[in-house]
């Protein structure tokens, strides 16, 4: 079972231009700008391709086929919930009335998108067993960021002086960013020989100067913390709050919540649980749930429902203001709405009790040829090492990550977390059927007992772009025309 990825004209669209006398449709004459924009600002000519409609759509059709997406083959993203988004969900996201909606209009004029963002809130909030949400912030790490504003306003206003957040080492690593972003001392701690909290270690590193304790359930590693409500006491007992890593809530939904948990605020990445792919680049959404006694803090305005009206509501003295322009991406709440309703309480349950049951399968499938440092069943995603592979044959997590590009695959998460060597951290979904399972099972088979592991350390060769240097793409990154040519004129 090998895939072969397309191979078409690499060059840029702007490299093929010339090739064309065709005319920009809408073009102006410079001179007919005059009269409006300001001389300085009017070019001669822009640095814009010339080709006919037809060669645009052929050159960006070809180069989408030269890429990997969810919607192509099973993306096993650990962390990320690479799922199948519903296309109804895009569909009414683009409708007119949703996508044409202008923030300035008038409040009378958008009743339903108030209505939509105020039952979205509630939904949320029935979730994650929390008293209030906001839905501003755009992305997980956003929302992340605005909880600990959100426990930085709450200690302050009781007049005490927290200057700490505490970590564990099994931590994603916008937890800790978040945190020191926001004016914190990180203090990571680490896991226990289990892969969970080490209560210990936790006991050790609260203190009366603790504003929280982040943490995520079921941890990165896939293992629930049983011990949660202890962990729980530990950080109130010092005063301090518990945040909850919400990004993927694709284990918990209608199972438990962060609220019966005893967290006191958490974010949720709608972009990976709820309908919104992760990772495309596109916009996302990051809503923070909190407790009753955090709801003063929360960021302005909120949407509050009065005598069957809806209205944005900007009275909040305590509140830590505005995290972000307007109210938050519109359309991915949309999304996320549209997929809880079509869902319900109980279609989100069996999401979440299948995607489990498809990361024990392929766990148990896995098991006797990749390590499994923790053996305890598994939540949504679990992490296997490459350990022995590389000391056995030289082949590294990366190289398997490769190597699966050429059997149709994307690579699973990689060296993270960190706690485990060579780690390959793998998130199936409840969307993947058990066919597309088995053929995974058997192409992480094949690999690991690859007779030449040269094939795995060269790979990919099926794809149209083979192994990069991705040092070099990460700290050279060139992202525009103008970046591509200076590069090139400098030679
Ligand atoms: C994805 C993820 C985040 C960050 O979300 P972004 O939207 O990428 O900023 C935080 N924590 C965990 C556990 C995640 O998987």
């Amino acid at each position: 079972m090998m895939y072969q990825q397309a191979k078409h004209d690499r060059r840029l669209i702007m490299e093929k231009d010339g090739s064309s006398d065709y005319e920009v449709p809408f073009a102006h004459d410079a001179g007919e700008l005059d009269d409006f924009a300001p001389a300085s600002l009017v070019r001669e000519a822009l640095d814009l391709p010339s080709m006919p409609e037809r060669e645009v759509v052929k050159h960006y059709v070809n180069l989408s086929q030269m890429n990997f997406c969810v919607d192509n083959g099973l993306y096993p993203l650990g962390s990320c919930t690479m799922k199948f988004n519903p296309k109804y969900a895009d569909v009414l996201s683009s409708m007119p009335s949703v996508a044409c909606v202008h923030p300035y209009q008038d409040e009378e004029s958008v009743q339903g998108s108030l209505e939509l963002m105020y039952r979205l809130e509630r939904a949320l909030c029935e979730i994650s067993g929390m008293d209030a949400v906001t839905l501003q912030p755009a992305a997980g790490a956003h929302g992340e960021f605005t909880g600990m504003l959100l426990a930085k306003a709450y200690h302050d206003k009781s007049g005490e002086l927290r200057d700490q957040v505490v970590v564990p080492d099994s931590a994603h690593g916008t937890n800790p960013s978040s945190a020191a972003m926001a004016g914190f001392e990180v203090i990571e701690i680490p896991s226990g020989q289990d892969g969970c909290v080490d209560l210990e270690a936790l006991k050790a590193a609260v203190s009366d100067r603790t504003a929280a304790f982040m943490v995520t359930n079921p941890n990165t590693l896939g293992i629930f913390e049983s011990q949660i409500r202890e962990v729980a006491s530990i950080v109130h007992e010092v005063g301090a709050l518990l945040y909850y890593d919400g990004a993927n809530l694709n284990a918990v939904m209608g199972k438990t919540s962060p609220g019966a948990m005893d967290f006191d605020i958490v974010h949720f990445n709608l972009h990976k649980t709820f309908a919104t792919p992760h990772g495309g680049g596109g916009p996302g959404a990051g809503p923070v749930g909190v407790r009753e006694r955090l709801v003063p803090f929360l960021p302005v305005p909120r949407v509050v429902q009065q005598e069957g009206r809806y209205r944005l509501e900007y009275d909040h003295p305590d509140s830590i203001g505005k995290v972000r322009m307007f109210y938050g991406n519109f359309a991915v709440l949309v999304r996320a709405y549209s997929y809880i309703l079509r869902k319900g309480a109980d279609g989100l349950q069996k999401a979440s009790e299948r995607a489990v049951l498809n990361s024990n399968y392929l766990k148990h499938r896995l098991q006797d040829v990749y390590d499994l440092p923790f053996k305890d069943l598994r939540k949504h995603e679990f992490v296997v090492s490459c350990k022995r592979l590389k000391e056995e044959k030289g082949v590294r997590a990366l190289d398997v990550g490769k190597r699966l590009l050429d059997y149709g695959f994307h690579a699973p998460t990689i060296y993270f977390p960190s706690l485990v060597e060579e780690a390959l951290m793998i998130e199936p979904t409840e969307t993947e059927t058990k066919q597309t399972l088995d053929q995974f099972a058997e192409v992480m088979r094949k690999i690991a007992l690859e007779d030449d592991p040269e094939v795995v350390r060269s790979a990919p060769h099926n794809t149209s772009v083979h192994r990069v240097d991705e040092v070099y793409a990460a700290k050279e990154a060139i992202l525009s025309w103008r970046a591509f040519k200076r590069r090139t004129e400098k030679g």
